[in-house]
């Protein structure tokens, strides 16, 4: 037995077997010279492969006929097509004989050929289609690599996911109800792999460090999302932990149903509103469970990460669906936030050195203003059917929140000429998670509707540290007094304004953190479904004269280290 330690990025506990996931897309593309007298087995290895690749759609395609529906079938239907294509086949012959290159390497040339031709198109329907190229493509080189082309969408049975880290697009398509837990090498708290295991209600222990060479396929794993701890090979001992902790969670479960329709508020009932936030629209019916208070943040840009860009249609159907689901209650859809973690090659994101500084979210909106126009107009015509806000990420100057709200304009102006109805006024606001935009609050304040913070990236921006590194993890900490102080600056900002301001990052799931925001004069807190019964318990149990002392104590000190201790004390940790 050995037991590793990590980040407890998810909660609950499990016992399963494990499940290595290793993603070698990414891995360079072999690429080396061959003779001309080679060209014609070259081919023949890109036949082989395309002809195990179609036999493996084909039949992709008939279990998503039986299981999911005609709509999902059609989409490797396409793919067949695009297997058989003959100009394809004629491409790859062509290149090798002109460059005398490996398969791969001119396979990989013709697939960056076709995304750069179809992402440049102003045609979304287009550039829907190279998301499917790269389906595709992928599937066929890794025929050709002699890699096992890993899904986690396959999986077929119990597993934990043992894995050095793990892209939000791979998280997205998962078989769900498969997978009981989640160890990784990288990632913290905030990332998104984190953000996700939550949503899903999957235990995660992230940041491990190396461990994944020493874990055998099907070696027997406790994950324990509570600790931040995985117990490879358990004995009895370390099983009855696990299955005590099963139950005393199912025992807190129904202490929480006996709050859940009562409205959150502190012990002397000033009332603070609970929402959620959710990255797919199928996380809905979750929130519902929870009677949470609206939606706070729906980060819509995971509806992009699963493979398929959506254009229009489905977009708004996502929306509408979430939008109805929530009866009339608040939802706030954040508008695409990729770029960072979140990549997507399909959209025209490139490599870039620092991607976290770099063309993301409202910065890659405003230069790639068709595919921000075509996500505000299915937004726009949700906003018929409910209370819907509209969010932009990332924002970092008065002027890209006046250019988006230009644009906004512009897509209210087209779905009206379409004849839509949409919701008059509409509420925009911007996130603040950039150190500027918390400075420069209350400049912002006069043209943003409602303010968010969120804390995740704000934490990363002031304090420089990404917040998926492992190593650098300590100082990812929204306690300290730097981001404090940016969170105080900008509720007083908001509230001179007038306008709402929330907090959606993963701090408003810590009970601690919670209070001691509500103290600072913070009425609205937005975080995964599964968080809000236990912040909601909290505060119901303490007033908001004490939620006060404490922003006040808090506000004076000097490191997160002594936030930390004098709430331990406090609250007898
Ligand atoms: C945040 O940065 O705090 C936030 C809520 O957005 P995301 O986690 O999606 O970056
Ligand atoms: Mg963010």
């Amino acid at each position: 037995m050995r037991e590793l330690r990590g980040i407890a990025a998810s909660p609950g506990t499990a016992f399963a077997p494990a499940y290595l996931f290793v993603d070698d897309y990414n891995a360079s593309i072999p690429s080396y010279s061959i003779a001309s007298q080679d060209v014609e087995a070259e081919y023949a290895r890109f036949a082989a492969a395309v002809a195990t690749a179609k036999e493996e759609v084909a039949a992709l395609r008939d279990r998503a006929l039986a299981e999911a529906g005609a709509d999902q079938a059609a989409i490797f239907e396409a793919h067949l097509m695009m297997i058989d294509d003959p100009e394809v086949a004629q491409n790859v012959r062509d290149g090798l004989g002109a460059s005398l290159l490996n398969v791969e390497s001119v396979v990989f040339a013709i697939e960056q050929k076709m995304i750069d031709q179809l992402s440049s198109s102003q045609d979304a329907y287009i550039q829907e289609r190279v998301s499917d190229v790269h389906d595709v493509v992928r599937r066929i080189l890794g025929h050709l690599l002699g890699r096992e082309r890993l899904s986690l969408a396959d999986l077929d049975r119990d597993v934990i996911i043992v894995a050095k880290d793990i892209l939000p697009s791979d998280m997205v398509g998962m078989a769900r109800d498969r997978i009981k837990g989640l160890a990784m090498e990288a990632g913290g708290r905030t990332s998104h792999a984190a953000i996700l295991a939550r949503a899903f209600r999957i235990p995660a222990v992230l940041g491990i460090g190396p461990f994944t060479a020493d874990v055998k396929p099907g070696a027997p794993l406790v994950i324990d999302g509570d600790r931040g701890a995985l117990v490879v090979d358990p004995d009895e001992t370390a099983l009855k932990k696990e299955r005590a902790a099963q139950n005393l969670q199912m025992l807190k479960e129904k202490e929480y149903a006996g709050i859940r329709d009562i409205p959150a508020a502190t012990k002397d009932g000033a009332r603070v509103f609970l929402k959620a936030n959710i990255e797919v629209p199928e996380e809905v019916d979750a929130v519902v469970e929870q009677a949470a208070d609206g939606i706070g943040l729906f980060r819509s840009e995971f509806l992009f990460l699963g493979g398929h860009i959506p254009g229009e249609e489905a977009q708004f159907n996502a929306y509408r669906k979430v939008v109805e689901s929530m009866a009339g209650k608040p939802v706030t859809i954040r508008t695409l936030d990729i770029g960072g973690d979140k990549v997507l090659p399909e959209l025209g994101a490139q490599d870039e050195k620092n991607p976290l500084l770099g063309w993301r979210a409202i910065r890659f909106c405003l230069s790639k203003t068709e595919i921000f126009r075509t996500q505000l107009r299915a937004i726009l015509r949700a906003s018929a059917f409910g209370d819907v806000n509209i969010m932009f990420p990332m924002i970092s100057t008065l002027e890209e929140l006046i250019k988006a709200r230009g644009i906004l304009e512009e897509a209210q102006w087209e779905c009206r000429s379409r004849g839509y109805q949409v919701r008059v006024p509409i509420r925009a606001g911007i996130m603040i998670e950039v150190p500027s935009a918390a400075l420069c609050s209350d400049i912002l304040s006069k043209s943003a509707d409602f303010f968010s913070i969120g804390t995740n990236d704000l934490t990363q921006y002031t304090m420089a540290v990404d917040r998926g590194n492992e190593k650098v993890a300590y100082l990812h900490d929204p306690f300290n007094p730097a981001v404090l102080r940016l969170i105080k600056t900008t509720i007083d900002a908001a509230r001179s304004a007038g306008i709402e301001v929330s907090l959606c990052g993963e701090m408003a799931a810590d009970p601690y953190a919670a209070l001691l925001l509500v103290g600072m004069g913070m009425r609205v807190l937005s975080m995964s479904a599964v968080s809000i019964p236990k912040v909601k318990s909290f505060l119901l149990a303490h007033t908001l004269e004490e939620a006060e002392s404490i922003a006040e104590s808090v506000m004076g000190m000097t490191s997160s280290s002594q936030v930390t201790t004098f709430i331990a004390n406090r609250f007898s940790l």
